[in-house]
């Protein structure tokens, strides 16, 4: 059987969560949380980094620094995670969706302005398959509107944008490392904040609502509360395991893009004869392989070729159900403008087999099965 998805393990990482229990440090904000954020920090060229428990977090702690209430609207795809939506919507805001460009399945970032309306807090991009939004167009419309830009940068972890870390262009990025992202560490993500005046009420809103972070810098002598927050805080444990991955980040970069570009290369003859559609990556974008997809003619097409793998012990998988046609969606969101290509676009997508380890010998097995269902 090829799995779809292997989570990434580099050797270190037992090692490494053996340190950590024996600093005894298996609660959050560690050596190797620590170690990780100023990682992020320098990578990103972010101001501050902060680990947190998923990607789903880093995202309510950006809504809740951005003071969404009820009320607000936030603009963003309907073609994404569910964790883009909830983040906003648990603060009591509208989700107001935008359909997305064909090319990159990435929110068409000509239809924005038109969603704008004097309840409108913040846009919400999502790099998908790590591949950078238009953010020049993004950041001039957020400027021009005075809108708060939250990346939702979950797959785009080592991707760019005219050189500019994902993550570190809009007010706050949010990382995943969910086992199936580049890098994991089981669950987890990190929050990014680009304006430094903000790091402090950050620090508060992830340490239960205290001023705690200070505390341990020794910055003042006793901690309280002082805001509202929660706990967002991942144990040093899994920072361990995240840690091994970011030593070794730039092999696991490149073992991916070769997985990526062996798929391109064998899978572009039949692109180039109009069988199927492979990704897009616009001028400027510097992207991580975070994924390998292909888009059938429609759903029947796509239906019988994820049979097809599968009779061949193949696993490939497609999403997302669109946000605005799901139950959740119709209440807490409304779709703004005409649903050209979300829906339709969605439902030819097939993500094929893509890891950290994952063999070349496969690679070309799998593209070899796919020409066949093809001829
Ligand atoms: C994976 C993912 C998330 C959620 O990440 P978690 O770390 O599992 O919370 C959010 N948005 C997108 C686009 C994702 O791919």
């Amino acid at each position: 059987m090829i799995y779809f998805n292997i989570p990434p393990f580099t050797g270190k990482e037992t090692e490494y969560i053996t340190q950590a229990i024996q600093n005894h440090k298996i609660s959050g904000d560690g050596t190797f949380t620590h170690k990780c954020n100023e990682w992020i920090e320098q990578k990103t060229g972010t101001a501050k980094a902060l680990l947190t428990t998923s990607c789903t977090h880093a995202t309510e702690m950006a809504a809740l620094l951005a003071g969404i209430r009820p009320g607000d609207e936030v603009i963003m795809p309907s073609y994404t995670f569910v964790s883009t939506a909830d983040a906003f919507v648990l603060r009591g805001a509208t989700v107001v969706f935008v359909d997305i460009r064909p090319d990159t399945m990435n929110i068409d970032e000509t239809l924005i302005e038109d969603a704008i309306t004097d309840k409108t807090r913040a846009i919400v991009p999502v790099h998908y398959a790590g591949v950078s939004c238009e953010m020049d167009t993004i950041m001039d419309i957020a400027r021009r509107h005075n809108l708060l830009v939250i990346e939702d940068a979950a797959q785009g972890v080592l991707s760019d944008y005219k050189g500019q870390a994902l993550g570190s262009i809009g007010d706050y990025g949010c990382f995943s490392f969910h086992e199936t992202k580049n890098y994991s560490m089981g669950e987890g993500g990190c929050l990014l904040i680009k304006d430094k005046d903000h790091i402090e009420m950050a620090e508060i809103i992830r340490e239960k609502g205290t001023n705690r972070s200070k505390f341990f810098r020794g910055e003042i002598d006793k901690y309280t509360w002082v805001e509202a927050g929660s706990s967002y805080l991942p144990s040093d444990m899994n920072a361990a395991y995240l840690w091994a991955q970011l030593e070794m980040a730039d092999v696991i970069f490149d073992d991916r893009m070769r997985s990526w570009k062996t798929y391109y290369e064998l899978l572009s003859p039949l692109q180039d004869s109009g069988r199927l559609i492979l990704p897009t990556i616009p001028e400027g974008c510097g992207h991580n392989a975070h994924m390998f997809y292909i888009k059938a003619k429609d759903l029947e097409e796509r239906t019988a070729l994820i049979r097809h793998l599968r009779a061949n012990d193949i696993a490939s998988v497609f999403h997302y159900i669109p946000l605005h046609n799901a139950p959740a969606g119709k209440k807490l969101g409304r779709f703004h403008g005409e649903d050209r290509f979300t829906t339709v676009e969605s439902e030819r997508l097939t993500r094929l087999p893509l890891y950290y380890g994952l063999e070349p010998d496969t690679v070309e097995m799998i593209c070899e099965k796919i020409c066949e269902f093809y001829r």
